[in-house]
């Protein structure tokens, strides 16, 4: 049985296709052109934010975690407090990982039973190398964009320091590393067209779908 089969024992499920990168590399650029082809698009990284103010069982753990400090009085998540402590301990943040990542995994999960439709659905996340999550989905996709210009790009959008975009990077998995792990490469360095690249995965990854029915 291949890979896919196996892992795809309800033919009526579409496959999960994962899209990752370092920060700034253009994950999200390259999510809203796969939108604009109408594949469904779960954006892990947001919904985890989400999670942790709206899932009652992730606050209670987080604030068993942190204290009660975690949230502010209106119920929104003490970002700096919490950032201030996993920056700077790896346990907390493992600890941390521990609570949010399987509870937007299995919303994950029952988001991709509900696209019935879909010949495959995307899940984009940061880490999804580091996390291990790649490995239960069917196709990964890498983005990668040189270094210098992912920090030019992140230092304009969020209006940050070039320390504070290399400090984020150092905690990330090279980007050696992502490509070796990865079914697909999407350069997005200003020399290769995206749209262009991401047509041929898209009719890559649809005709593989189209194999599995
Ligand atoms: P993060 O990891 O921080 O969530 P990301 O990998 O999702 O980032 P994007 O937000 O898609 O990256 O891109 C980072 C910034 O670079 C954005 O402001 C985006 O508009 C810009 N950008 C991305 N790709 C290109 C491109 N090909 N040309 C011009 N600007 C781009």
């Amino acid at each position: 049985m291949s890979k896919i089969d196996q892992k795809h024992s309800n033919s009526k499920l579409p496959l999960r296709v994962g899209v990752t990168g370092g920060i700034g590399s253009g994950k999200t650029t390259v999510c809203r052109i796969f939108e604009s082809l109408g594949v469904p698009i779960y954006y892990a990284d947001d919904r985890a934010k989400a999670i942790m103010t709206e899932n009652e069982t992730v606050v209670k753990k987080v604030k068993e975690l942190f204290g009660t400090q975690a949230y502010l009085a209106n119920g929104t998540l003490n970002r700096p407090f919490i950032a201030g402590i996993v920056f700077h301990d790896k346990k907390m943040l493992e600890s941390l990982n521990a609570i949010v990542h399987p509870a937007v995994f299995e919303e994950g999960e029952r988001w991709n039973e509900e696209q019935t439709g879909a010949p495959y659905t995307i899940k984009e996340a940061a880490l999804l190398f580091e996390s291990g999550g790649y490995k239960k989905l069917d196709k990964v996709i890498t983005v990668f964009a040189p270094q210098e210009l992912r920090i030019e790009r992140v230092m304009k959008r969020d209006g940050v320091s070039e320390e504070a975009v290399l400090a984020r990077i150092k905690n990330q998995m090279a980007d050696e590393e992502k490509i070796k792990l990865a079914d697909f490469v999407i350069y997005n360095d200003g020399k290769h067209s995206l749209v262009q690249q991401i047509w041929q995965i898209h009719q890559e990854i649809s005709s593989l779908a189209d194999t599995k029915k």
